[in-house]
């Protein structure tokens, strides 16, 4: 058995040591990424239910590798936030964003297109910084879009590392005009003397309790808890992971207004959502 035990160990070192050089070969293309642009945007729609139309978008990050293909976030955040390489990447989904939303409100405006909103996801770590505010008012200024048109998205766990930070940042992103949404809301403990206390416009339910709660009790009442607080503290919800009609007819059994998930919409190049636009899905 001992014997056994020490090849084990030698085994798994023998892992560790590839998945830190693997790790390694990663970081370097990740650099290189950033600095030679490989990064584009994806859109995915979010659906006002009342008209069925198409009201805003998520931006989506994508990394277009040249050997390895289109690698999805789920595989390069992590990494990119650990070697600070994120501030570039969520910096240029935001100015890259807000110029092609601000296209899209200019081409299929003015009395629909100019409704329509943008999300954009900063991450915990960028979100502390004080370059954010720099970034933020500078896409604004640059594309011209209507600081009310951009919702930034932060995790509800981001916001609990350091509350009183983060009701700092929040204050100074409503004071340019922007408006603030809770990601992956229910996942991330945060006490709900918090939601009142920040200034937050949105919340998203996360996907976890959408996923099965046409059968689950459980999750259909912490569905049904977090409309009812959007209710009565004037939050937005947006139900983010919508797959199937049976999700939705509970959804919008319970008064939800606003939908993103594979049910209407997955995320899109943007010149799929101008088709998309162009064919009248607007609203
Ligand atoms: P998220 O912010 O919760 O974004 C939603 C994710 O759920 C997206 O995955 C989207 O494609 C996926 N999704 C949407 N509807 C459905 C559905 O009906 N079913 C299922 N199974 N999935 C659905 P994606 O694009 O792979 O992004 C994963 C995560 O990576 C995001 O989760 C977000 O945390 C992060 N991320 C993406 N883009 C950025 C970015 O520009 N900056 C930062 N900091 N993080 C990003
Ligand atoms: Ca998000
Ligand atoms: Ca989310
Ligand atoms: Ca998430």
């Amino acid at each position: 058995a001992k014997e056994r035990g020490k090849s084990s160990f030698k085994v798994f070192n023998q892992k560790m040591h590839d998945q830190a050089l693997k790790l390694m070969a990663l970081e370097t293309d990740l650099r290189r990424a950033v600095d030679l642009g490989e990064f584009e945007v994806a859109y995915q729609p979010i659906v006002c239910l009342e008209t069925r139309k198409v009201c805003g978008f998520e931006a989506l990050v994508r990394w277009r590798h040249a050997e390895h293909g289109t690698i999805m976030p789920g595989d390069f955040i992590a990494l990119a936030e650990d070697t600070g390489l994120i501030y570039a990447i969520d910096n240029f989904v935001l100015a890259e964003a807000c110029g092609q939303v601000k296209q899209w409100q200019i081409g299929f405006g003015p009395h629909m297109g100019e409704l329509l909103t943008l999300n954009i996801n900063i991450s915990g770590k960028h979100f502390g910084q004080p370059m954010l505010l720099n970034q933020v008012t500078r896409a604004l200024t640059d594309s011209g879009l209507h600081p009310s048109a951009l919702n930034i998205e932060i995790t509800e766990s981001a916001l609990m590392d350091d509350p009183a930070k983060a009701e700092e940042v929040l204050r100074q992103l409503k004071a340019l005009g922007a408006r603030v949404c809770i990601d992956d809301f229910g996942t991330g403990y945060s006490s709900l003397s918090y939601l009142q206390r920040f200034p937050i416009d949105v919340v998203k339910v996360d996907r976890s309790f959408i996923d099965g709660v046409e059968g689950n009790q459980d999750s259909q009442a912490i569905v049904r808890t977090v409309f009812s607080l959007g209710k009565s503290l004037g939050l937005k919800v947006v139900a983010e992971g919508v797959e199937t009609p049976a999700q939705l007819a509970f959804l919008e059994n319970e008064g939800c207004r606003f939908v993103q998930g594979f049910l209407f919409y997955r995320p899109m190049s943007a010149a799929e959502v101008h088709d998309l636009l162009a064919g009248g899905s607007i609203g």
